[in-house]
C-alpha cells in the first residue's frame, strides 16, 4: 500500500539525513561512529572501504545461498520500497545535490522500480547434439564494485542492485562524493529491504565518506571481481586502467536532428520535454539540435510554445562565461573550459537569473541559435540550455551531429518521417541509444518500449544493462548422454 509523506516528513528527514553527513567527516578523527537518521541508523555504511568491502563479501555469501525465489521476493520489496520512499529520496537528492527537479526525481525512482529486469533476466541455455549435452548459466561475478554518479545519485544505486542482486553478486558502493546523504539513503533501503526478507541484515555496502582514495582501495582489493562505473570520462578511464573487468558507462552529448519531413509542434514539444527532464541532469538528455534552416523557424516557435525562453547571441555570449569556467589539469598544467558546477542541473530561470532576466517558473528551458563551434554544442553542458545550429541538408546534419556526439557512441535522437534520413544517421551517429520521434527518455522505457537502466555502458558494450550484464558464462558439459532424442 502506497504511504502518502506529508512535506513536513519529507522535510524532516531530508534535514536529519543531510545533517549526519555533514557530520561524517570527524570520522578520520575516529569521533563519528553512526549515521542515525530521524531515530535510528542507516544500514550498511562503513568508515572505510576494506570494512564495506568485507560486508559486502558476507551479503555475496547469504545471496549465493538463496534460492531465485527468495532473491526474487526480496527485489520485490526493494521495489515496493523505492515505490514508497520515491518522494524521499527525490526531496533529498536536490537538497543534497542542489541539482534537479524533485518531480521528475520521483519519477525516476518510479520507473527504476518498475522497469528494471530482476532475476527473470538470468536464463540458461542448453545444446544438445551427438556428444551429449552441454549447459551453459549466467553466474555471479562476486562481489561488485559500484561507483556512482552525482547525476541520478540514488537511482543508479538501486538500479544497480536490483540487477546485480538478481544476477546473484554482492555489491560495494563507492557514490559521489556531493551525493552521500541520498545515495547512502538508497544502500541503506536495499539493506532494510533484505531484513524485511529475511536477507542478511547487510546485503550492499558503502562508506561515510566516499573518496578517490577509497575508490582506489577498491579498485585495488582482492574481493573485488568486476568494477561497474557510471560517470564522466575521468572516473570511467581510471576504472578501465584497473586491470579488472570493468564495465563503463560515460558522458554523452547526445545532437538531435529535425529534418523537414518532422511533425514540427510534436519535435519542438518531445525535444523540451526531454531537455528539461531533470534539468537535463541525465546523460541520454538532448543536449543541441540540428534544424533543417527551413524549419527552423518554425521548430523554434514551437519550442518557446512549449516553455523555452530563447536569448540572443549576446546574451548567450554572457550566459557563457558564466556557466562555462576555466579549469587546469593538475598534471599537464593546460587550461579547459569545464561546466561550473555550481550550474549543472540548475531550473532555466535561476540560470537566466544570472544574466539579468528575470521569468518565472512556466519557463523550463533557455534556448539560442549558436553556430557548430559554440560551446554549449561541444560541451556536455547538464542544464536546460539548447543550442540550435541551422543546417542545409541532410548531410550536413549527420556530418555535425557526428561530430557533436565525440565519439562517446552514447546516445542520439532524430525527428523525422523520412525512414532514409533516420538510418543513415543512425548508421553514422553508432550511438547505444537512438530515438526516433519521441523525447529522450523514450530511449530509458520512459514512454518508450524495453528494459530500464540508469547505467548505459557505451565504452565496454553492455549497453542498455541489466541483471545478464553483471555476469560470467560457465558451461557444464556432460558428453555422451541425458539425451532424450
Ligand atoms: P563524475 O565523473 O564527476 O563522478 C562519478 C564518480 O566518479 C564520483 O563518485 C566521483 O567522485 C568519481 N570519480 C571521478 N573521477 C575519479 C577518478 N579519477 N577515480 C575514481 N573515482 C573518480 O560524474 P557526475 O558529474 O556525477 O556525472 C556526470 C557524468 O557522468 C556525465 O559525464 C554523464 O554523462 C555521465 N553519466 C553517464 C551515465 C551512463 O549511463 N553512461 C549515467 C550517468 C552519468
Amino acid at each position: 500500500m502506497a504511504i502518502h509523506w506529508t512535506e513536513a516528513q519529507i522535510e524532516e528527514i531530508v534535514k536529519a539525513v543531510v545533517a549526519n553527513v555533514a557530520a561524517a567527516p570527524k570520522a578520520a578523527e575516529g569521533t563519528y561512529s553512526s549515521t542515525a537518521y530521524a531515530g535510528r541508523q542507516l544500514i550498511g555504511i562503513y568508515e572505510t572501504m576494506e570494512e564495506a568491502i568485507a560486508a559486502a563479501e558476507c551479503g555475496y555469501r547469504a545471496v549465493r545461498a538463496m534460492s531465485v525465489a527468495a532473491r526474487e521476493k526480496l527485489i520485490t520489496r526493494i521495489r515496493e520500497m523505492t515505490r514508497e520512499e520515491a518522494p524521499i529520496m527525490a526531496a533529498l537528492g536536490v537538497a543534497e545535490t542542489k541539482m534537479g527537479r524533485v518531480d521528475h526525481k520521483t519519477a525516476k525512482h518510479l520507473l527504476v522500480a518498475d522497469k528494471t529486469p530482476g532475476t527473470e533476466d538470468i536464463s540458461p541455455t542448453v545444446r544438445t547434439g551427438d556428444d551429449g549435452l552441454t549447459l551453459t548459466e549466467q553466474a555471479p561475478f562476486g562481489v561488485v564494485g559500484a561507483i556512482t554518479p552525482s547525476t541520478n545519485p540514488s537511482e543508479t544505486v538501486i538500479c544497480n542492485s536490483i540487477g546485480m542482486i538478481a544476477a546473484g553478486n554482492g555489491v560495494v558502493f563507492n557514490p559521489h562524493p556531493g551525493a552521500i546523504a541520498v545515495s547512502n539513503y538508497a544502500v541503506d533501503l536495499i539493506n532494510r529491504a533484505s531484513a524485511l526478507e529475511g536477507g542478511p541484515r547487510v546485503l550492499v555496502a558503502s562508506v561515510v565518506k566516499p573518496t578517490l582514495d577509497t575508490a582506489k582501495v577498491m579498485y585495488a582489493h582482492p574481493a573485488i571481481r568486476l568494477l561497474v562505473c557510471t560517470g564522466g570520462p575521468g572516473v570511467v578511464k581510471a576504472v578501465l586502467s584497473s586491470g579488472k573487468k570493468a564495465i563503463g558507462a560515460g558522458a554523452g552529448n547526445p545532437p538531435v536532428i529535425v529534418d523537414d519531413t518532422a511533425d514540427i509542434a510534436k519535435a519542438a514539444k518531445d525535444i523540451i520535454d526531454g531537455c528539461t527532464f531533470d534539468n537535463n541532469l541525465p546523460c541520454i538528455a538532448e543536449k543541441e539540435v540540428f534544424a533543417f534552416d527551413n524549419i527552423a523557424d518554425a521548430l523554434i516557435d514551437g519550442m518557446i510554445k512549449n516553455g523555452a525562453y530563447k536569448i540572443n547571441a549576446q546574451q548567450a555570449e554572457a550566459l557563457s562565461k558564466i556557466v562555462l569556467v576555466d579549469s587546469k589539469n593538475p598534471k599537464t598544467g593546460v587550461i579547459k573550459k569545464t561546466v561550473s558546477r555550481d550550474c549543472v542541473g540548475r531550473d532555466a530561470a535561476v540560470l537566466l537569473k544570472k544574466i539579468g532576466i528575470t521569468v518565472g517558473p512556466e519557463i523550463r528551458c533557455i534556448i539560442c541559435e549558436t553556430g557548430f563551434d559554440h560551446l554549449f554544442v561541444q560541451e556536455e553542458l547538464m542544464m536546460p540550455i539548447l543550442p540550435i545550429v541551422r543546417v542545409h541538408n541532410i548531410d550536413e546534419a549527420i556530418e555535425l551531429a557526428v561530430k557533436a556526439e565525440h565519439g562517446n557512441r552514447h546516445t542520439a535522437h532524430m525527428h523525422s518521417k523520412n525512414i532514409d534520413n533516420l538510418s543513415r544517421f543512425a548508421k553514422a551517429v553508432e550511438t547505444t541509444i537512438f530515438v526516433k520521434n519521441a523525447p529522450s527518455y523514450a530511449g530509458i522505457g520512459f514512454g518508450g518500449e524495453g528494459h530500464t537502466t540508469f547505467t548505459i555502458a557505451g565504452p565496454t558494450g553492455e549497453g542498455i544493462t541489466s541483471a545478464k550484464s553483471f555476469t560470467r558464462l560457465r558451461r557444464c558439459v556432460l558428453a555422451d548422454s541425458f539425451r532424450i532424442i
